[in-house]
Parts: structure tokens; C-alpha cells; sequence
């Protein structure tokens, strides 16, 4: 058995936003990440239900959020690789090892790591992956950047990290996984 559930590699909204959906639903979790996020250099005006945010504001409260959760947060951990294991994955950093069952790739342009896991890729050169985000390495996902040309924006990403942990929860619960809450919830 894995030490960890899921391991994300890299923090921006892609790898924070499935990092969220994982641990809200109780798979043990940890990120990585080196803080080189695009969204240093952002301001949002165009991410739905934000009318304007600066992206470094917008990153301190999403890593609050995800933290609230439960996500182990290795912040300014760097991975330096990922390999599959038989088990799962072995995720190597500057501070050790560490394994997991499932790994989400979120670093952004950044396709080395997946390159290296023997992810294929696509004519225009982008991490192959499906509707879910899996690549053709099982149980291995790859959101925002690395799986686009040139879309690139934050919403899609998060959006891409969001389809990553449904997935897995799908797999680990058997069943089509809905993470709805409703005003009740709340209280
Ligand atoms: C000048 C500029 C303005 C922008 N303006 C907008 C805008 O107005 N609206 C909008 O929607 N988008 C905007 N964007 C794009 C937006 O910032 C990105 O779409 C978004 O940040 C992508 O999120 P991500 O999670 O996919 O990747 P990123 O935010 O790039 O996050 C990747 C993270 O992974 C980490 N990482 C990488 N490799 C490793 C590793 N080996 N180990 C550990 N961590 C690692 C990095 O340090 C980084 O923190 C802008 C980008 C730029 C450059």
C-alpha cells in the first residue's frame, strides 16, 4: 500500500484546485511545489465569479483553502522525478521519496516529468490525455499547460486539476463521483 493517495506535482490553480477535490474527500494528499506560478505575474478579471484579483492574492487563498482540507503542502519542495513503482508511484524530491497510488502532473509548460514517466504525447507535442486528464500511463494525470498549445489560463486549469480528482475519486469510490454540496452543508 501507497504512503500517500495522491501526490500533486507543482501548486499553481491545476495542481491546488485537484489537491482540493482530493482531500475534501478524504484521500490522503500532498503537493509539491517550487512557487515559480504563473500567477505571480497575473491580475484576474476574467475567472468567473472573481471581478478582479491579483494572482499572487488569488494563490494565498487558495493554498489557505486547500489547507483547510487537510493537504500536506510541501512548499518549495522540488520533484525532481516521478517513476511507476508496480504499486503505484515513487515521487523523488530534494527532500526524499515518497509514494503514492496516484500522481497529477500541474507543473505547468513544464513536460519533462511526464516525459520522463513515458506519458505520450500528441502531434502538437502536449501531454496526450483523455477527458479525465489521465495520460496513457495509468492512474497518472496531466492538467493545464502541459496538455494545451496554447490555452492557457488559470480557470482551465483549475478546471483540468477539478476533472483529475473526480477521476480518481471514481475509481476509488467504484462509482461516477459527484463532489455536491448544498446550502445545508454550510450551516
Ligand atoms: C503575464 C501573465 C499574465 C497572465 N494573465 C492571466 C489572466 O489574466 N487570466 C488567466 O486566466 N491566466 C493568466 N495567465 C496564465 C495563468 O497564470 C496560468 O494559466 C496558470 O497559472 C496556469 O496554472 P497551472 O496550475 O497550470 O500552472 P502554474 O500556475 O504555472 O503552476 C505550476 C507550478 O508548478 C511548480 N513546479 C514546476 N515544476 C515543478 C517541480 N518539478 N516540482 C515542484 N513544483 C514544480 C511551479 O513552481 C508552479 O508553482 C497569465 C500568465 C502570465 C505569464
Amino acid at each position: 500500500m501507497s504512503e500517500t493517495d495522491v501526490a500533486v506535482v507543482g501548486g499553481g490553480p491545476a495542481g491546488l484546485s485537484a489537491a482540493l477535490f482530493a482531500a475534501k474527500n478524504g484521500l490522503d494528499t500532498i503537493t509539491f511545489d517550487t512557487d515559480e506560478t504563473w500567477m505571480h505575474k497575473a491580475h484576474l478579471f476574467n475567472y468567473l465569479g472573481i471581478e478582479s484579483e491579483d494572482g499572487s492574492a488569488f494563490m494565498d487563498d487558495a493554498r489557505e483553502q486547500v489547507a483547510e482540507f487537510g493537504v500536506d503542502r510541501r512548499q518549495g519542495t522540488q520533484v525532481t522525478g516521478v517513476a511507476e513503482n508496480g504499486d503505484g508511484f515513487t515521487v523523488s524530491t530534494d527532500d526524499g521519496d515518497h509514494e503514492a497510488s496516484y500522481v497529477v502532473l500541474a507543473t505547468g509548460a513544464k513536460r519533462d516529468l511526464a516525459e520522463d514517466l513515458g506519458c505520450e504525447f500528441t502531434d502538437e507535442d502536449v501531454v496526450d490525455v483523455d477527458v479525465t486528464m489521465e495520460t496513457t500511463v495509468e492512474n497518472a494525470y496531466a492538467t493545464g499547460a502541459m496538455v494545451r498549445a496554447e490555452e492557457w489560463q488559470a480557470v482551465i486549469s483549475a478546471g483540468d486539476g477539478a476533472a483529475a480528482a473526480l477521476n480518481v475519486l471514481t475509481k476509488e469510490k467504484g462509482e461516477h463521483f459527484h463532489d455536491f454540496d448544498t446550502p445545508a452543508d454550510a450551516e
